[in-house]
């Protein structure tokens, strides 16, 4: 039997979507594959609401962050991290020779902008990274503050993880002057995995080209350079079959039109959060909880396996907490096409299985 996946990626994906990966093949040097790349790159500009150009990579989203960090760090990269997947950022940076320091908030808080600026005081840095909305925890960073001060330094390039926010969440890159804002295909997309999209601005892209060592798959200066020559194609062959399921649900999303699906995805986290509140805690302070997922304090130590063995057998999935908070919490995620509808049916047999109600 199928699972409904309430877990924070891969999200269910409809079978509309899922049957666009079957299209035929085409060559990825065809006018086809160049008005395919155009048609997502329109709409994905809408979605970030940016003129920056488009990148896809054929690779999750953590190649992202790999290419932003590699390839547009000269000095030394400021990792702000508040839980694993900003952590990740800080391995990531020294595993590639970067010189970089991990500025790290408690788990469940945020990255305050008074820290950013701190760090950025020094001269030390020209990149910074920042995790929108980090998964392991449930808690969402304050973009338009810490854009704020990010617009004081402006030779900092300015790189945001917004892998399970982009597509629930408003995010306007180009307001909060965002350089590189990094996506992956199976999180509020509603896509399979696979495939990661980013923002690039000039001037992330001007700084790339002083760099050395950019390797070359995940060179962001090639991947530009090729698509502005070449009419939109790629170095390498790109994941044609998830850029044809992407063109249909970006059509699909503008069908619904952002503010309804960012309406939907909020009246989803709202009232999960009462639903926590209710019957656990919430682990985040709800003033910065995320809006995509909620992770839901565990203080009465239930035992999330067992919860999740009974609810598989009614064709659902959630997902236990991550790293170190595995036990302490578990994780709802209402992201990508669900609907409320969805959300109040797995919360009424979450209910039902430990007789709450
Ligand atoms: C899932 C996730 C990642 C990793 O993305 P992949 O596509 O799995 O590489 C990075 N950051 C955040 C916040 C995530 O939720």
């Amino acid at each position: 039997m199928h699972k409904k996946l309430f877990v924070p990626g891969p999200v269910e994906v409809g079978e509309d979507v899922l049957s666009k990966m079957a299209t035929p093949m085409i060559g990825h040097r065809s006018k086809d594959a160049s008005n395919l790349q155009k048609s997502i790159t329109n709409k994905l500009k809408k979605l970030f609401y940016t003129e920056n150009e488009i990148l896809l990579s054929t690779s999750s989203g953590t190649g992202l962050m790999e290419a932003a960090v590699r390839c547009c760090t000269k000095e030394r990269a400021a990792i702000f991290s508040i839980g694993s997947f900003g952590d990740r950022w800080h391995e990531i940076a020294l595993s590639n020779g970067i010189q970089a320091d991990l500025f790290k908030s408690k788990p469940g808080t945020v990255t305050k902008p008074e820290m950013v600026d701190a760090a950025l005081k020094t001269g030390k840095y020209d990149l910074v990274t920042i995790t929108h909305n980090e998964t392991s925890t449930g808690v969402m960073n304050p973009l338009d503050e810490i854009s704020r001060v990010m617009n004081k330094y402006p030779d900092v390039i300015f790189c945001v993880d917004a892998v399970s926010s982009a597509g629930g969440v408003k995010i306007e890159t180009d307001k909060l002057g965002i350089d590189i804002c990094i996506t992956s295909s199976q999180k509020a997309l509603g896509l399979p995995p696979g495939l990661s999209m980013c923002t690039i601005s000039e001037k992330a892209v001007e700084k790339a080209r002083h760099v050395e060592n950019r390797g070359y798959y995940l060179d962001l200066v090639l991947l530009y350079d090729t698509i502005k020559k070449k009419d939109y194609q790629y170095p390498s062959t790109p994941n044609l079959s998830l850029m044809f399921a992407l063109d249909y649900q970006l059509d699909r999303i503008m069908e619904e039109g952002l503010e309804n699906r960012f309406d939907r995805h909020l009246a989803m986290a709202e009232y999960t959060r009462n639903w926590a509140k209710k019957n656990f805690n919430l682990f985040a302070d709800e003033k910065h909880a995320s809006v995509t997922m909620t992770t839901v304090d565990n203080n009465r130590k239930i035992s999330v396996r067992d919860l999740n063995l009974e609810l598989g057998k009614r064709g659902f999935a959630i997902s236990n907490g991550y790293g170190e908070l595995k036990e302490r919490t578990f994780r709802i995620a209402h992201m990508g096409d669900l609907t409320l509808e969805d959300i109040k049916e797995l919360l009424f047999n979450i209910d039902d299985i430990l007789s709450l109600a």
